[in-house]
């Protein structure tokens, strides 16, 4: 019996490589199958659709303004079309969906895509597809933690973006699906990124991070608990660093907490959650070592530390 099928998954799921495995089981049987993709996806070429795994074949493009329905009538006056199949459906305009809706009435059409853009949203025929296929089958893949992937993560310069049109395409941007708590990781990354990137230029310039604490008098008595009392700027940092801390896991670091081995930290090859996770880590020294980030932000190891942040992003 006809139906409309829709196999959805995120990014690096094979589903152009299932479409086109799919096909090639029809032609083996003899069996006339017309295969179409929006010409918004340009990845591969326009009469094409090429999978990540190599496999290629020749296709019909259309545009968000052109009729399926059309499309599809022309194709079966040349030669009797048995199955349609759809790559990148998630593209399709509400009204092609439809249109596909209607041929499934007499043959099979088989929809693989995308269900959700880089904001988590679904598309627009995506979201056509959800509410009048017959059959929604997901077409699953792995996160890099494992766990299973749903999120498909635009990334440019390697941080994550969630602001942006759907289609754009800049060219530098690259995709990874993620699972949730992968995904927040990375939204959590970024926005700190941003936050204590103005760090830079503010401890470039500091020659004095605070000033030395700690005698106070309680009935005469003169109690020394030395600690510093940072400027504003300090403080803000510390701040700005907390929600790293709390939000995203912590890789152990193996080093110890003296000054001298903080200094001396190299920094070839060290990436973003390394240089994150030591700021962390020294940040919290500061309980225990009073004027550690003092010392550390006055002789310009910070300011290094973040130099290699931002390098590790550009
Ligand atoms: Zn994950």
């Amino acid at each position: 019996m006809a139906k409309l099928y829709y196999k959805f998954g995120a990014m690096g799921s094979s589903k152009t490589a299932s479409a086109l495995m799919c096909r090639f089981n029809y032609i083996q049987k003899g069996i006339n199958v017309l295969l179409l993709k929006s010409k918004l996806d340009t990845r591969s070429k326009e009469n094409e659709v090429e999978s990540r795994i190599g496999l290629t074949a020749p296709c019909i493009s259309f545009a968000e303004n052109e009729s399926i329905t059309e499309l599809y009538e022309k194709a079966n006056e040349e030669e009797k079309i048995k199955v349609v199949i759809v790559d990148e459906c998630q593209f399709c305009t509400k009204k092609q969906i439809e249109q596909l809706r209607e041929i499934a009435e007499e043959i099979p059409v088989l929809c693989y895509g995308l269900k959700t853009n880089f904001k988590g949203e679904l598309f627009e025929g995506s979201k056509r597809l959800l509410e009048i296929a017959d059959s929604i089958q997901e077409i699953k893949s792995v996160c890099e933690c494992g766990k299973k992937a749903i999120m498909n993560g635009r990334f440019v310069k390697g941080l994550l973006v969630t602001d942006g049109n759907e289609l754009e395409i800049g060219g530098d941007e690259k995709y990874r699906s993620l699972c949730w708590s992968c995904y927040k990781k990375e939204q959590n990354k970024a926005i700190v990124y941003e936050k204590i990137l103005k760090y830079l230029k503010i401890f470039d310039n500091m020659d004095n991070a605070g000033e030395w604490s700690g005698d106070t008098a309680i009935d005469n008595i003169i109690i020394h608990t030395p600690h510093v009392i940072y400027d504003e700027e300090v403080n803000n940092f510390i701040n700005d660093f907390k929600s790293f801390q709390t939000k995203s896991p912590q890789k152990v670091l193996l080093i110890d907490d003296n000054i001298a081995t903080l200094r001396k930290i190299s920094m070839k090859d060290k990436d973003f959650d390394y240089m994150m996770n030591l700021i962390s880590f020294t940040l919290k020294l500061e309980k225990s070592k009073p004027g550690l980030l003092k010392t550390l932000i006055e002789e310009g190891t910070i300011t290094k530390w973040l130099k290699q942040i931002k390098k590790c992003v550009n």
